[in-house]
């Protein structure tokens, strides 16, 4: 698990706290940190709040966009200080170690994202995600400092990993969503990217035949995004679902050079 664990920071503005995320991930276990646009970064504060994790720093992967920070991966999980506008999929950090700890039995892949220190993450940003994770603090003061926060997570992370050592596989409810082929599936999931390129391709097919009209967009796509990533499809589900979009457009007369995957 912990390899295949990624901790993704967003546009983090104060090198101490990716210096203090650091030192919060070795302590727990895990290495792989990525950072997206951070707004200093390589440091000499984070070096010193890194302690002796800067091991962490060095191997850290300094990204332009989420995009490719959570490539690749199985399962996006945001965290958040705060409820949104359209509810998610939400859960605790210790429910989610249980999810996590199922789904990293084969070889998945698991990003974990946090915000910017004065807005947290952005509503696009937590659309993106399959699940929410939110320590459950103060209702009247919820927003934990940001290595805090992740230190709450990593710590779920690794009791549960402790947990499974002494044999006490938790039951998971969500198991067969998020690992259908523990239980006997037949089709490899499709990964978070080849979802986004799904979910383009729909938003473009539902604007060529006037379904979705993006002036107004009325949180449509925010709606089906959040269907289709709880579902968790495998590849052939999404194939057929392109063809059909495919289909569409052909007889809207719009399939052509500039539908998503028609090169
Ligand atoms: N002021 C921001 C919070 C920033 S704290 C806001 O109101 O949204 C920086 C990051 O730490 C957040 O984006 C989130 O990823 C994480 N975080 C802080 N408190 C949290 C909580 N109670 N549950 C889950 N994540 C939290």
């Amino acid at each position: 698990m912990f390899e295949q664990v990624r901790i993704v920071l967003i546009n983090t503005s104060h090198p101490g706290n990716i210096g203090a995320v650091a030192r919060a991930l070795k302590n727990m276990g895990f290495s792989r940190l990525y950072l997206v646009a951070p707004e200093s970064f390589p440091d000499p504060i984070a070096e010193s709040r890194a302690s002796g994790a800067t091991d962490i720093l060095d191997k850290a992967i300094v990204v332009s966009s989420l995009d490719e920070a959570i490539a690749g991966c199985r399962l996006v999980v945001g965290a958040s200080a705060r409820g949104r506008k359209i509810p998610w999929p939400v859960v605790n950090p210790r429910d989610l170690a249980r999810e996590v700890h199922s789904l990293t039995q084969d070889d998945s892949e698991v990003a974990i994202l946090f915000g910017r220190e004065a807005r947290g993450l952005t509503n696009e940003e937590l659309h993106r995600c399959n699940l929410h994770v939110h320590i459950p603090s103060n209702p009247d003061f919820s927003s934990l400092n940001l290595a805090m926060a992740v230190q709450v997570v990593t710590y779920e992370l690794r009791m549960k990993y402790l947990e499974s050592l002494e044999n006490e596989a938790g039951d998971s409810n969500m198991k067969a969503m998020l690992s259908p082929q523990d239980s006997g599936w037949d089709v490899e999931p499709a990964s978070v990217d080849e979802v986004e390129m799904f979910l383009e391709h729909l938003e473009r097919t539902l604007i060529d035949i006037d379904f979705h009209d993006p002036e107004h967009p009325r949180q449509l796509m925010a709606r089906l995004r959040r269907l289709y990533q709880r579902c968790c499809l495998d590849k052939m589900e999404l194939n057929i679902l392109r063809g059909i979009l495919r289909s569409t457009q052909k007889v809207a007369g719009t399939w052509g050079a500039q539908s998503p995957g028609s090169q």
